[in-house]
């Protein structure tokens, strides 16, 4: 069941694996919240000063492959890395400019997933969106 403890194992297994340079210098929370159709995640430093994730809550149904639940926390953890909604240093202008957070991820090893991403993207992800939304006619 993809539940908080689930969600929370995943931010510490993701950072371990992909982001073992990247210091933790603040805490770092994660929650599931929003159901998006356009956002799969976001990134929050708070006024406590802790960083906050959210990964789209509707990522916890398990036709949403694990994959893009990893990407999308991995998408959140290069922004932290940047410095963006974190206490490290600031390392660009702007957190996307440059295509910087999937150059980061690439560098990371998470290529094929990005490829993979925008196929089911394109293929699944608008389904299994509005089997809970319905379309507008
Ligand atoms: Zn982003």
């Amino acid at each position: 069941m993809r539940d908080y403890p689930w969600l929370k194992e995943k931010l510490d297994e993701i950072w371990i694996k992909y982001f073992p340079d990247i210091p933790r210098e603040n805490k770092v929370l994660i929650t599931f919240k929003g159901r998006w159709k356009n956002k799969f995640g976001h990134i929050q430093q708070l006024p406590s000063k802790n960083t906050w994730i959210a990964v789209n809550k509707l990522f916890q149904d398990e036709r949403v492959p694990e994959y893009i639940v990893n990407l999308t926390i991995a998408h959140e953890l290069a922004h932290y890395s940047h410095g963006f909604q974190s206490p490290l240093e600031q390392k660009y202008s702007h957190p996307h400019k440059g295509g910087v957070v999937n150059k980061e991820l690439k560098k990371r090893g998470f290529s094929e997933e990005l490829e993979k991403e925008k196929i089911w993207l394109k293929e699944e992800w608008l389904n299994i969106y509005h089997s809970y939304f319905k379309k507008r006619i």
